[in-house]
């Protein structure tokens, strides 16, 4: 029996990512605390993934909401070309104090793949304006960048973009350097660097997200950044997943020595309340770009660029991020998922088992192939919301990605209820 509101909903509303003709009934939440959403029943659901990966420091922090309330009485938003403001200049070089000390500017914008789309456009640019043919791109085989055209294309080949094949642009692709296969991916980068005019190589640094939480470690990566500086291509991190502790250090690429030209981060930087996307760059790169002639401008901007109340939200949000409380639960919540771990990773129904900071993903056994279409996919999706968890399954493959104020108690519960269904498979 669908509500009032669920028929409504059904009515006038497409939701993203959902199969329409099979889709179940939405669930309608009216509140959502700390690592708990509330349906209209009063239902209490653990958000176990962050709210697809943005909700870090738990639903309604005070702190946050304090802050987005005084900035909307003092400035709501302005213009961003031509005109600055204190939220926005803060949080560039607040954020740039967190990034390695190459990145030199930061690009406001509203999302994830927006945030792509202008590392793209950065790095494409570049070469335009220093008058050298250079515009390939080198991108991971299960890639995922977003969903706009520029993203989807350095995005690997998959059920999302199926349908724009041939709109999109052509990348060159490497195999993900995961555990035994490190050697022959640098092997093949290098090669495809020497016999094409490359721009740049886009990454998730140690983990790709949406295609499977694959994980990778940052030796390999090192590699291939080295191989960047030596042909002088653009190195960019999409960070937009990993940043903000999630696999375990600030940014994923704190664990490297080489620093990448361009950082891409969204998702968690407002710890998951309002959207924005931003992209930083080597000032080499701002450099090619400042000019007496006009047409070597990045002509790119949005309405909402720089909006002084999603500032002061992500503001507040380092606030948090910055202070030691943040880190301490990040490491506990590694260590109880490397504890669960080690208890789990022998079962039978599991091809895999994978840890990287906050993030734990299982991988199923499946007859079927083990694309994001999986059959065990709606399986897994019903079971957990029936026992009060979100989880929200890539085919065959489930996460936990939780937001930091997970109680010990909520993980226990999870795992838990993990352990059952893995013992009723
Ligand atoms: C989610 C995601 C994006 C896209 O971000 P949106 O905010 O959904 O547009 C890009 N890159 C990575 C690595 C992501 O996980």
């Amino acid at each position: 029996m669908l509500s009032n509101l669920q028929k409504k909903d059904k009515t006038f509303i497409w939701h993203p990512y959902t199969h329409v003709k099979n889709g179940q009934g939405v669930i309608p939440v009216v509140k959502a605390r700390g690592a708990h959403l509330y349906d209209e029943k009063g239902q209490k659901i653990i958000d176990a993934i962050s709210s697809w990966w943005v909700n870090t420091h738990g639903h309604g922090h005070p702190h946050i909401a304090r802050s987005i309330a005084a900035q909307f009485k003092q400035l709501d938003h302005v213009i961003f070309a031509g005109f600055t403001h204190k939220p926005a200049v803060n949080l560039a070089e607040r954020l740039l104090n967190h990034l390695p000390e190459n990145q030199k500017k930061v690009f406001f914008s509203d999302d994830g793949s927006t945030a792509v789309e202008i590392a793209v456009k950065m790095a494409i640019q570049y070469y335009h304006n220093k008058g050298q043919k250079r515009r390939k791109i080198i991108a991971f085989d299960n890639a995922y960048h977003g969903d706009t055209f520029g993203a989807m294309s350095v995005s690997g080949k998959s059920i999302f973009n199926a349908p724009f094949d041939g709109l999109t642009f052509d990348v060159l692709r490497i195999k993900v350097p995961i555990s035994g296969q490190e050697d022959t991916v640098v092997a093949e980068f290098e090669k495809l660097i020497i016999n094409n005019d490359v721009a740049a190589f886009i990454f998730e640094p140690l983990v790709l997200g949406a295609g499977g939480m694959i994980m990778y470690e940052p030796e390999p990566l090192e590699k291939l950044i080295s191989l960047c500086r030596k042909y002088k291509v653009i190195s960019i991190a999409d960070e937009v997943m990993t940043g903000f502790f999630r696999t375990g250090t600030f940014f994923a690429c704190d664990q490297l020595k080489n620093k990448p030209d361009i950082f891409c981060i969204s998702k968690g930087v407002t710890g998951g309340t309002l959207p924005l996307g931003i992209t930083t760059c080597a000032s080499y790169i701002y450099e090619a770009f400042l000019d007496k002639d006009i047409r070597k401008t990045l002509f790119h901007g949005h309405s909402y660029t720089g909006n002084p109340i999603v500032c002061s939200a992500a503001n507040a949000s380092l606030d948090l991020y910055e202070n030691e409380n943040c880190l301490k639960n990040v490491l506990r919540i590694k260590e109880k998922h490397l504890d669960f771990f080690r208890k789990i990773s022998s079962h039978k129904s599991l091809k895999d088992v994978r840890v990287k900071g906050t993030i734990m993903a299982f991988e199923l056994l499946s007859e079927e192939t083990t694309s994001y279409s999986n059959a065990l996919k709606e399986k897994i999706y019903n079971y957990f919301l029936n026992n009060g968890i979100l989880l929200r399954p890539l085919g065959n493959v489930f996460y936990i990605l939780p937001p930091y104020c997970i109680s010990n108690k909520d993980l226990k519960y999870i795992y838990n209820c993990i352990t059952d269904f893995l013992n009723k498979l």
